[in-house]
């Protein structure tokens, strides 16, 4: 047994990020200057965008993704239950609709098939017009991005990606955020929160075209037409003009320093990441209790999160008392995500139901998230395989008792 907790998921910070961040602090420049406009670059390389627009959040970037393509209230946006709040939080904040469509039951991204099916129905309804899709990369694993294309093209539907947790991933050999060469629009939107695969404390991207990135970047930044720190530096000038309504959404150099060097870290970040869904999958392939994450073959996945499912019908205890008991043998665990539907705010205003995404409901259920982030040893990957098969090993039951089955009927957190 451990003597100390295993966090859930630190971050990984070294000296260079250190001594960066400290050389902004002496350059008397520490907002948006030289530094954002070297990650942005350096990033935009790293995915092989079009362009590049570093923010001060994921969200943010959600945000002025649907100001760029001009959402607003009337429209509506398809997007995933199985998510974090925030890119649903910002469809409503533009005025639009969040569509909800449910997910595929291997990796729990967005079904491609429901999709359509949506848009069949609201098309025949007459309903509000779907002007994007906003798929989410559950954990670091791409969506059926091909499907999701080919429907986008036929509706004439922008792609607005929720790519949080997909750095480094790629769907069939192409990363996530890349360029395209023709088919509809796609921004990609990546987070550097504390959590993420690569963290500036705070912080975002958005990648896509270049007219579309430019577009947000007036967007992001109090819709001036130029940046404000160009306006103060040798070359500038005194004036600028507002031209939209905008943000105050830029990310600062204290924050780009940062990300430069996580930047150079990302390659060996992703094979630790790696390595220890490995480790995991090798250890509970086979075990009745347990459910292994998807990984399709034609994806590269980030393994930003490690989603182990329980089998409730091979296990004596619930879910969540199984979160309990890796707490007890000091093993931080969450759980991604409480379905956006379930929410007060979504419930209430949709009047959904449980069982309206009943594939996201059931799942939900089943879900925990162990740690795995680079900073991990050998070690702590191995308490955590103990851990796991020791609790599985003890509650592994057919015999399931009506108190247990009557649990899982509330949703409970
Ligand atoms: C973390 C996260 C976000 C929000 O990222 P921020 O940078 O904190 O705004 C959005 N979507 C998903 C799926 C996330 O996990």
């Amino acid at each position: 047994m451990r003597t100390t907790m295993l966090e859930f998921s630190p971050p990984l910070i070294g000296e260079e990020e250190i001594a960066e961040v400290v050389d902004t602090l002496r350059s008397d420049w520490i907002t948006t200057g030289p530094k954002v406009s070297r990650f942005e670059k350096e990033f935009r390389e790293t995915v092989g965008a079009d362009s590049a627009l570093a923010l001060n959040s994921c969200t943010a970037a959600l945000h002025v993704a649907l100001a760029t393509l001009g959402i607003g209230p009337g429209d509506a946006v398809i997007t995933t239950p199985m998510t974090f709040c925030s890119g649903v939080h910002v469809i409503e904040q533009v005025g639009a609709r969040p569509v909800l469509v449910d997910v595929e039951p291997d990796t729990l991204n967005i079904d491609p098939v429901k999709v359509r099916e949506t848009l069949e129905r609201r098309r025949h309804e007459g309903r509000q017009r779907v002007k994007a899709i906003m798929p989410v990369h559950l954990y670091g694993h791409a969506c059926d991005l091909d499907a999701l294309k080919e429907i986008a093209r036929e509706y004439n539907l922008a792609i607005i990606e929720d790519a949080a947790h997909s750095l480094p991933a790629a769907y069939r050999g192409r990363p996530i955020g890349a360029a395209q060469s023709g088919g509809p629009p796609i921004l990609s939107c990546f987070s550097f929160y504390a959590t993420k695969n690569l963290t500036t404390g705070e912080g975002g991207m958005l990648c896509g075209p270049r007219e579309l990135v430019d577009e947000a970047r007036i967007w992001s930044l109090h819709g001036m037409s130029r940046d404000a720190w160009k306006r103060y530096s040798a070359e500038g000038s005194w004036y600028y003009e507002v031209v939209r309504p905008g943000f105050k959404y830029n990310m600062a150099d204290i924050q780009a320093a940062l990300g430069l060097h996580q930047l150079r870290r990302l390659p060996a970040f992703h094979a630790r990441r790696t390595e220890i869904a490995r480790r995991y999958n090798e250890a509970f392939r086979g075990t009745p209790s347990l459910k292994i994450p998807a990984a399709r073959s034609d994806v590269e996945h980030a393994w930003h999160i490690y989603a182990l499912r329980v089998n409730p019908g091979a296990l004596a205890i619930t879910r969540n008392r199984f979160i309990e008991e890796l707490k007890s043998h000091r093993i931080a665990t969450s759980v991604h995500f409480i379905p956006i539907h379930l929410h007060p705010y979504y419930r209430d205003r949709y009047g959904y139901k449980p069982e309206q995404f009943p594939v996201a409901y059931e799942e939900y259920q089943r879900l925990i998230s162990l740690p795995i982030f680079p900073r991990m040893t050998d070690r702590d990957v191995e308490d955590v395989i103990e851990a796991v098969a020791e609790i599985a090993e003890q509650h592994g039951s057919i015999a399931r008792s009506q108190e247990i089955l009557s649990a899982e009927l509330g949703v409970g957190a």
